[in-house]
């Protein structure tokens, strides 16, 4: 089980349909993508929304993460300016950043008390060459006078006089050993590191905060249907029906936040076909993740360590093959294991696992023992504060991530028939990107003049793009 869940205590009775129902706007899919859409349509419109879930709130991707709060992609800024040009990436990035505000606000507005912190947390890089795409990324903010993210470069890195002089504003030098405090490792290896605004949080539980308020908040707007598996989805041109396994949803505008894992045909009768593209559009990505429990003895952090062969991207790796060369992330939290226990749990990502067809993935499946032996070789190697003495997990777990074919989130209305919207596609890094998403998908519910934005699905030659 993960720490997560762990934690989610149900003050409430599962909340499932008793009858056929009608609303304005269907949810698909209660993990933070479809809580936190809720959230922003009741809030931004006076439209009534039905949350329908097949399991319980929080309990697929968002239940299983690393609970690691960063806006960003996992394709590089730099990567997606060739794509999209310099001024959309950009753009795109301060919209991810714009959920670091969003977030602090949906706490204000509805008191919410989830445990939650920011920090600044650290990228370690193994070499100059990795560590390049981290300087091309700088040049493309610094190309629209956007912030630049801060980078240190050990004194004593092999490769530092190569680095174009271009670059040279972009990155400061300091001694070795400052770089392996920042990044908490006394493995020599490491001789670069990035700062970036991290966080953690207990996504799962947030979700179950925030959906306890808007059931208090919007009783005559909101409806929850959780253990409600929807089987089909039936697109006309003015409303959707949403075929679950006892009883149906007619909903004006339907928005799909299922991670891309939905095991159920879309008839689209107002046009073209649009089952088969969309289950063309997302692959699916295994993570494997453990956690360990400590004293309360430091203060939180994120810290990601790259090695010198960095995996490629989702996109480019072929399927069913553990990337050879993983980079670890780990997170360092206050926790409680029983009430008014405070420990640190100590949480490590990495290996991860593609598969094509995610209707394979066995959510309750047991932990892979490789995935174990990897976590365990890269704390004894890398992580400063790994205990000395035998230690053993508390927790290990796994989840599955979906991937969409150039690494972009899906934001909005489906060209072919726009009863259809998306958020989804968490490519990795899925919480501030779901909240972005959350806040635009009302604009669309409105009809409103939204910006365009590389999120925004679009149809090239039949098949989704951006
Ligand atoms: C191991 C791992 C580590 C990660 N670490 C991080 C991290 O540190 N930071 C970060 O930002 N992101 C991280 N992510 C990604 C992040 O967890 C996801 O992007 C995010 O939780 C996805 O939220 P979601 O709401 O889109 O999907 P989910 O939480 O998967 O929710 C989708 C929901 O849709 C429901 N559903 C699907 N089909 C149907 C249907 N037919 N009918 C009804 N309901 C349906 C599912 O039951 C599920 O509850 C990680 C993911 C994994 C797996």
């Amino acid at each position: 089980m993960s720490p997560w869940l762990y934690q989610l205590v149900h003050k409430r009775q599962i909340s499932a349909l008793h009858d056929n129902a009608k609303t304005d706007v269907a949810i698909i899919g209660a993990g933070i993508a479809g809580v936190m859409t809720a959230y922003f349509t009741l809030k931004n419109t006076d439209k009534k929304v039905i949350l329908v879930e097949a399991n319980k709130v929080a309990h697929g991707a968002t239940g299983h993460n690393a609970g690691q709060l960063i806006a960003e992609f996992e394709r590089e800024l730099h990567d997606l300016a060739t794509e999209f040009g310099v001024a959309d990436a950009v753009a795109a990035e301060q919209a991810f950043n714009s959920a670091w505000i969003t977030i602090e606000q949906v706490f204000q507005e509805a008191n919410l008390t989830t445990p939650y912190s920011t920090f600044t947390g650290y990228k370690g890089y193994q070499s100059i060459e990795r560590l390049m795409d981290e300087l091309k990324n700088n040049a493309i903010r610094q190309q629209v006078d956007e912030k630049t993210y801060p980078i240190f470069i050990a004194d004593n890195a092999k490769g530092i006089d190569h680095i174009p002089l271009s670059y040279k504003t972009l990155y400061s030098v300091i001694p070795h050993a400052d770089i392996l405090d920042l990044l908490e490792t006394d493995n020599k290896s490491f001789v670069a590191a990035l700062s970036i605004r991290k966080g953690c949080i207990n996504g799962a539980l947030l979700c179950e905060e925030i959906v306890g308020y808007l059931l208090a908040t919007y009783p005559q707007r909101f409806t929850l249907a959780e253990h409600t598996p929807i089987k089909e989805l039936i697109l006309d041109s003015h409303d959707a029906e949403l075929i679950g396994h006892e009883y149906t949803i007619k909903a004006d505008r339907v928005v799909l936040c299922t991670n891309g894992f939905s095991k159920f045909v879309i008839t689209n009768k107002a046009g073209d076909d649009i089952n088969s593209l969309f289950h063309h559009l997302l692959r699916g990505n295994i993570g494997f993740m453990a956690g360990y429990v400590e004293e309360l003895n430091h203060q939180p952090t994120a810290l990601a360590y790259y090695y010198e062969r960095s995996r490629k991207s989702r996109h480019q790796h072929p399927k069913d093959e553990y990337f050879d060369d993983p980079y670890f992330y780990l997170t360092r939290r206050p926790y409680e294991i029983e009430k008014n226990q405070k420990h640190n749990l100590v949480c490590v990502g990495g290996p991860e696992k593609l598969i094509d067809d995610s209707s394979v993935y066995d959510p309750v499946a047991g932990f892979d023992e490789k995935a174990t032996k990897e976590i365990d070789a890269f704390l004894k190697s890398t992580y400063r504060h790994t205990p000395k003495d035998n230690f053993e997990f508390k927790f290990q777990w796994h989840g599955l991530m979906g991937y969409t074919p150039n690494g972009v989130r899906l934001i909005g209305p489906e060209p072919l028939n726009p009863v259809l919207l998306y958020n989804l596609g968490c490519n990795g890094v899925g919480i501030l990107p779901s909240i972005f998403g959350a806040t635009r998908i009302p604009r669309f519910l409105k009809h409103e003049e939204v910006e365009p934005m590389i999120f925004d699905p679009k149809r090239c030659d039949g098949g989704l793009c951006h």
